[in-house]
Protein backbone atom coordinates (compact mmCIF):
# COMPACT_ATOMS: atom_id res chain seq x y z
CA UNK A 1 0.00 0.00 0.00
CA UNK A 2 1.33 3.21 -0.53
CA UNK A 3 2.05 6.35 1.64
CA UNK A 4 -0.23 8.07 -1.25
CA UNK A 5 -3.43 6.18 -0.47
CA UNK A 6 -2.67 6.19 4.02
CA UNK A 7 -2.33 9.76 3.63
CA UNK A 8 -5.67 9.44 1.16
CA UNK A 9 -7.47 7.04 3.84
CA UNK A 10 -6.40 9.51 6.86
CA UNK A 11 -7.94 12.72 5.02
CA UNK A 12 -11.00 10.65 4.14
CA UNK A 13 -11.77 9.54 7.79
CA UNK A 14 -10.73 13.04 8.92
CA UNK A 15 -13.60 14.39 6.74
CA UNK A 16 -16.22 11.76 7.66
CA UNK A 17 -15.86 8.52 5.68
CA UNK A 18 -15.80 5.59 6.97
CA UNK A 19 -13.62 2.07 6.17
CA UNK A 20 -16.11 -0.58 4.37
CA UNK A 21 -15.73 -4.22 4.91
CA UNK A 22 -16.30 -4.32 1.26
CA UNK A 23 -12.80 -3.34 -1.41
CA UNK A 24 -12.63 -2.16 -4.50
CA UNK A 25 -13.15 -4.36 -7.44
CA UNK A 26 -9.56 -3.21 -8.94
CA UNK A 27 -7.12 -3.05 -6.38
CA UNK A 28 -8.81 -4.40 -3.18
CA UNK A 29 -8.40 -1.72 -0.96
CA UNK A 30 -10.68 -1.53 1.44
CA UNK A 31 -13.47 1.04 -0.34
CA UNK A 32 -14.66 3.77 2.00
CA UNK A 33 -17.94 5.70 2.44
CA UNK A 34 -18.33 9.30 2.04
CA UNK A 35 -20.46 11.57 3.82
CA UNK A 36 -22.66 11.73 0.63
CA UNK A 37 -23.40 7.99 0.71
CA UNK A 38 -20.69 7.65 -2.33
CA UNK A 39 -18.02 4.64 -2.41
CA UNK A 40 -14.39 5.52 -2.79
CA UNK A 41 -11.45 3.41 -3.54
CA UNK A 42 -8.01 5.81 -1.83
CA UNK A 43 -5.76 3.59 -3.45
CA UNK A 44 -7.40 4.44 -7.36
CA UNK A 45 -8.82 8.14 -6.01
CA UNK A 46 -11.98 6.94 -8.04
CA UNK A 47 -15.14 6.53 -7.06
CA UNK A 48 -16.75 3.00 -7.31
CA UNK A 49 -20.18 2.17 -8.44
CA UNK A 50 -21.27 -1.01 -7.07
CA UNK A 51 -23.43 -2.94 -9.72
CA UNK A 52 -25.49 -5.90 -8.26
CA UNK A 53 -25.26 -9.00 -11.09
CA UNK A 54 -28.84 -9.06 -11.32
CA UNK A 55 -30.41 -6.39 -11.45
CA UNK A 56 -33.25 -5.76 -14.01
CA UNK A 57 -31.76 -8.44 -16.03
CA UNK A 58 -35.07 -10.44 -16.56
CA UNK A 59 -37.06 -6.99 -17.02
CA UNK A 60 -34.66 -5.92 -19.82
CA UNK A 61 -34.97 -9.34 -21.46
CA UNK A 62 -38.61 -9.22 -21.40
CA UNK A 63 -38.43 -5.53 -22.77
CA UNK A 64 -36.19 -6.16 -25.74
CA UNK A 65 -38.29 -9.60 -26.63
CA UNK A 66 -41.46 -6.93 -26.63
CA UNK A 67 -39.69 -4.49 -29.02
CA UNK A 68 -38.41 -7.20 -30.90
CA UNK A 69 -42.26 -8.17 -31.86
CA UNK A 70 -43.28 -5.31 -32.80
CA UNK A 71 -40.45 -4.57 -34.90
CA UNK A 72 -40.90 -8.03 -36.90
CA UNK A 73 -44.74 -6.84 -36.88
CA UNK A 74 -43.68 -3.06 -38.22
CA UNK A 75 -41.44 -5.05 -41.35
CA UNK A 76 -44.66 -7.11 -41.90
CA UNK A 77 -46.60 -4.25 -42.23
CA UNK A 78 -44.02 -2.27 -44.03
CA UNK A 79 -43.70 -5.32 -46.98
CA UNK A 80 -47.73 -5.30 -47.23
CA UNK A 81 -47.81 -1.80 -47.46
CA UNK A 82 -45.20 -1.90 -50.60
CA UNK A 83 -47.10 -4.34 -52.34
CA UNK A 84 -50.66 -2.21 -51.76
CA UNK A 85 -51.97 -0.65 -54.56
CA UNK A 86 -55.73 0.11 -52.84
CA UNK A 87 -55.32 3.77 -51.28
CA UNK A 88 -57.92 1.84 -48.12
CA UNK A 89 -55.66 -0.68 -47.44
CA UNK A 90 -52.43 1.15 -47.63
CA UNK A 91 -54.25 4.10 -45.19
CA UNK A 92 -55.14 0.78 -42.68
CA UNK A 93 -51.57 -0.35 -43.00
CA UNK A 94 -50.35 3.07 -42.11
CA UNK A 95 -52.73 3.27 -39.37
CA UNK A 96 -51.64 0.35 -37.92
CA UNK A 97 -47.64 0.98 -38.66
CA UNK A 98 -48.13 4.15 -36.83
CA UNK A 99 -49.65 2.02 -33.56
CA UNK A 100 -46.94 -0.34 -33.71
CA UNK A 101 -44.52 2.52 -34.18
CA UNK A 102 -46.32 4.43 -30.69
CA UNK A 103 -45.63 0.85 -29.16
CA UNK A 104 -42.55 0.43 -29.44
CA UNK A 105 -41.82 4.12 -27.87
CA UNK A 106 -43.62 3.19 -25.17
CA UNK A 107 -42.02 -0.08 -24.50
CA UNK A 108 -38.92 1.81 -25.01
CA UNK A 109 -39.86 4.76 -22.42
CA UNK A 110 -40.59 1.67 -19.79
CA UNK A 111 -36.65 0.81 -20.20
ZN1 LIG B 1 -9.01 0.66 -6.12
Amino acid sequence: MSEGSLKNMGDLLRKGATMLSESCPDCNTPLFKLKDGSLLCPMCNKPVVKVSADADVGGMAQQGSIDQTLLIKVKEIQGKLEAETDPEKINALLETLMKLLDARERVRKLA
